[in-house]
């Protein structure tokens, strides 16, 4: 059984984070196991709360797992503080590292921050080098260069300034980009791709940065190559958007497949 970590925030409503994570690795075939960050107070309308876990549980979740267990992936997802990013990081950089899927989540689409304001620098300072891929959205790329990007010649230009800050691989998803078709640039390093899926018409969208990056992993721990991981990726979270559940009041969840 291919087995696969994920290092990110719970969410309580179901349909973000952890939960989507693991929900998703068990979807494709790979066994989930998570480590911790930040335990979230929500529900589809809004982030009430966050409680970070302490860096040294969130080190030693990583570490105690590697000890024991082989991990053909991992998912890193929220993060919330410097503390947390350097726990993180040294945890990751004193065991044997399968490839890392980054999602730089900096805030909830209710407009709650998931990352620090400081902790950007650090993000990208100590996680980037370790990453494989970094999956950011629009707002994330704009926070992350500084500048806006207005169309898929930015989406490209931003994909290569992002791989020069130390991950190889990156994603830039385009579904908060204007348009019918939600259109991701996929950047291996040297060569530009583009992944194209009609628009799904829905307010049920809650969580799906955190499904499409850990279907990415799921992918690359069954040994897909990376554009095939992130091919199956896009197909996989457009079936989660299209399914999406009308629950509760707010944003309901994407929706996983057994
Ligand atoms: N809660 C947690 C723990 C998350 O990791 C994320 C996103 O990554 C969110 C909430 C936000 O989800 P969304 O912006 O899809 O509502």
């Amino acid at each position: 059984m291919r087995v696969a970590l994920t290092i990110a925030g719970s969410d309580s409503c179901g349909g973000a984070g952890i939960q989507a994570d693991l929900k998703t690795f068990q979807a494709l075939g790979v066994f989930g196991m998570s480590a911790v960050t930040a335990v979230t107070v929500q529900n589809t309308r809004k982030v009430y709360a966050v409680q970070e876990m302490t860096p040294q549980v969130v080190h030693d979740q990583i570490v105690r797992l590697f000890e024991d267990i082989a991990i053909q992936a991992v998912k890193i997802g929220m993060v919330a503080s410097v503390a947390l990013i350097e726990a993180i990081a040294a945890a990751l950089e004193g065991v044997d590292r399968p490839p890392v899927v980054l999602d730089p989540v900096m805030i909830s689409k209710s407009g709650y921050p998931l990352l620090n304001q400081d902790a950007r620098q650090a993000l990208v300072a100590r996680l980037f080098p370790l990453a494989e891929v970094v999956t950011p959205n629009r707002h994330e790329v704009e926070a992350l260069l500084g500048e806006p990007i207005a169309d898929e010649a930015g989406m490209r230009d931003a994909a290569r300034r992002l791989s020069d800050l130390g991950a190889p691989k990156v994603v830039v998803k385009g579904g908060h980009m204007s348009g019918e078709e939600a259109t991701d640039i996929v950047f291996d390093g040297r060569d530009y791709h583009r992944l194209t899926h009609p628009r799904v018409a829905t307010r049920n969208t809650h969580g799906t940065g955190c499904t499409f990056s850990a279907a990415i992993a799921a992918g690359l721990a069954r040994g897909c190559t990376f554009f095939d991981a992130v091919r199956k990726a896009k197909a996989y979270v457009s079936g989660a958007i299209a399914h999406a559940l009308p629950i509760g009041k707010g944003h309901g969840p994407t929706h996983h497949f057994y």
